[in-house]
């Protein structure tokens, strides 16, 4: 196994963590409900979709960079944008007590939170590293994206190098918080049901 994969950057699982506490924390500000079950399935969508697009068109040299146009505010908006139509449409033709419905009301936010918590997690090292120029991506097409060395790699070779050696992982400390999380909410919240239906023991 080659050891050419930079272990610096955020990885998909970094992602889905970094957008994971991210709606923990949107949700407890505007006092929503906090994500459980279908929400997570369009902010999971969400925290991967920007290097879904970019990282294999780079490879195969259709675009310029791994981190260009599906990693613009431009791109953010136009899906966001696209998703919400397609939300709010599932929404009119389902009552809110359908599944349809229900996924429909929570879609556009739960996708808005994952895609722009992806762009943020791929901004802070260049920031807190002084880089700023590596952040141009975020103004694709007014700025050139710049090329990364990791680009020349397929990007399913880079994912199986990183993963094959977990403990490698950039990331960890974000996973293991985002895990524990969704583990303390998920019996917080069992707890209440419980407490709801059988009252104070
Ligand atoms: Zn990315």
């Amino acid at each position: 196994m080659c050891d050419h994969i930079e272990r610096r950057g955020v990885f998909p699982l970094g992602h889905l963590a970094f957008a994971y506490l991210s709606y923990v924390a949107a949700a407890t500000l505007t006092r929503r409900p906090l994500p459980a079950s279908w929400p997570l399935v369009p902010l999971a969508f969400g925290s991967q979709l920007p290097d879904l697009i970019d990282k294999p068109l780079a490879y195969y040299g259709v675009i310029v960079s791994g981190r260009s146009a599906a990693h613009s505010l431009l791109a953010a908006g136009v899906f966001i944008a696209l998703v919400t139509v397609v939300a709010r449409g599932m929404r009119r033709r389902t009552d809110s007590d359908h599944v349809l419905g229900r996924i429909g009301a929570i879609t556009p936010l739960a996708f808005a939170i994952g895609y722009l918590s992806h762009l943020v997690g791929d901004s802070v090292q260049p920031v807190l590293a002084g880089n700023y120029a590596d952040i141009g991506f975020l103004l694709w097409p007014l700025i050139e994206a710049p090329r990364y060395a990791g680009d020349n790699v397929a990007p399913w070779i880079r994912l199986l190098e990183m993963y094959m050696q977990p403990l490698t992982h950039p990331n960890i400390p974000v996973i293991v918080t985002a895990a524990v999380m969704f583990v303390a909410l998920r019996v917080w919240a069992a707890a209440a049901a419980d407490f709801t239906v059988r009252g104070p023991h």
